[in-house]
């Protein structure tokens, strides 16, 4: 079994497709080592194990919707696709998605997966409850109401905690969004005017190869709350698209989400690909590094210089923001950030010295990996950078005394002490 991009070959001995939570109880009670896998997106061994993979697929699909408390809860396998597209029908929404909707919540929550917008923290924030199957085969709620610590340590728990078979999640009033493209906006531009580009809608992303002095910016405003028309046809000296575009230019735009300023349900204009279009296997890398905000024009003159290296290695790179939470182990904890992604050709050994590059880069203005895409920073370095690491390994040997959910890349990132 592969992950999305094909680059990472499970080293699990055996695949589980439990059909009941009792069956998941008994699969994890019984495994030595054991991992949950969400939909595979992950560029790294994140959902590795050497043991036990287990696969929530079949489990008896959950989607209940409580309208008094505004939340969903929802099985421990189900993808934003399928969730957006019912919440869409009980006229709800979600704040915001990713920019492709066929991941798993729980792994997405997982990793600290975020999509962009000043005022949108990362989609595990939306979480205000998670019900775990611990090593022991136990049941443990945790919620934000009732252990509100804990349970900051545990959405994003880089699956090292329990296997996660429900969430509830927080949802609002269904909204709509139109979305337009500019091309050829200056780098100059977006660096020296970073809060006013990214403060133009509810959602911005900027799309570059950095060989260029440009980028394409992707704005997406809600109808109900920012000026629905675009933002002027020569905004910030770009050019408002007269088509759709892709983020990686010359590509096909079919797969992408309406652009044009057309207004459209929040789910399918969030996400930059449409709910429709079901890639299963991926010809791409990832990585992803957040820093701190005000680090912006640092970090973008630093990936301009490092243009001409990267860039033949490049389908494309976005920027986008994301604010703060108070996760533990998400990149955004604390601080509101600026999110520079790079997708890459797969080519992983060129890639890898292209990470390595922009790590030397980025790490210094206090930057974070993302725990689901490729990074080259020593695994025992990049847990460091988390203030409440430690409390983070309190918190597994709790609720998995005997460290059967600490696969190799999680016990390298939180060495036991
Ligand atoms: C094409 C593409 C686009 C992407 N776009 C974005 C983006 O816009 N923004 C962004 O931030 N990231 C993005 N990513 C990265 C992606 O969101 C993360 O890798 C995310 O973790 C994928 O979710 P998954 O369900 O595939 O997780 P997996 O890779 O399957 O697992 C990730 C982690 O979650 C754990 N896990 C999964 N399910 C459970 C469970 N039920 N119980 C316990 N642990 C569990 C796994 O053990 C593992 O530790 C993208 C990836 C791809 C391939």
């Amino acid at each position: 079994m592969r992950n999305w991009a094909g680059n990472i070959v499970f080293g699990a001995t055996r695949i589980h497709r439990p059909r009941s939570v009792d069956e998941v109880c008994q699969v994890v009670a019984a495994a030595d080592q054991v991992k949950v896998v969400g939909s595979g997106h992950s560029f790294n061994r994140v959902a590795d194990t050497v043991g036990d993979l287990v696969v929530l697929d079949e489990l008896p699909r959950r989607l209940e919707v409580d309208a008094d408390r505004r939340t969903v809860t929802v099985t421990g396998g189900m993808r934003y696709t399928e969730l957006a597209r019912e919440l869409q029908a009980y006229g709800l929404a979600l704040p915001n998605l990713a920019s492709l909707p066929h991941i798993s919540v729980a792994g997405s929550c997982a990793t600290g997966t975020h999509g962009s917008g000043n005022q949108l923290q990362g989609l595990a924030s939306a979480v205000s409850a998670l019900r775990l199957i611990t090593s022991s085969g136990e049941l443990v709620d945790l919620s934000r109401a009732d252990d509100p610590d804990r349970f900051a340590g545990a959405v994003v728990g880089l699956g090292a905690l329990g296997a996660v078979v429900g969430l509830t999640l927080a949802v609002e009033p269904a909204f709509e969004v139109a979305q337009w493209v500019y091309d050829d906006v200056p780098l100059d531009r977006i660096a020296d005017g970073f809060d006013e580009v990214f403060g133009a809608a509810y959602s911005v992303s900027a799309f570059t190869n950095w060989a260029g002095d440009t980028a394409s910016v992707w704005v997406k405003r809600r109808t109900d709350r920012d000026d629905a028309v675009h933002p002027g046809r020569g905004w910030l000296d770009g050019r408002l698209a007269d088509a759709p575009r892709h983020p990686v230019p010359g590509m096909s735009p079919r797969h992408c989400t309406e652009q044009l300023g057309r207004p459209g349900p929040w789910h399918e204009r969030l996400p930059h690909f449409r709910p429709d279009f079901t890639p299963s296997a991926g010809e791409e890398l990832q990585s992803e590094i957040l820093l701190p905000r005000e680090a912006a024009p640092e970090a973008v003159a630093a990936m301009r210089a490092l243009g001409p290296d990267i860039a033949p290695l490049l389908l494309t790179s976005e920027i986008r923001t994301v604010a703060a939470d108070d996760l533990w182990l998400s990149p955004a904890y604390g601080r509101d950030c600026v999110a520079v992604h790079c997708t890459w050709r797969p080519l992983t050994d060129e890639v890898r010295q292209a990470v390595a590059l922009i790590e030397a880069e980025l790490l210094p203005l206090g930057g974070r990996p993302h725990w689901g895409k490729l990074f080259e920073l020593r695994p025992e370095a990049a847990g460091a950078l988390y203030e409440r690491g430690e409390d983070f390994r309190r918190l597994m040997k709790s609720l998995d005394p005997r460290s059967a959910f600490r696969n190799a890349f999680v016990a390298a990132a939180f060495p036991e002490r």
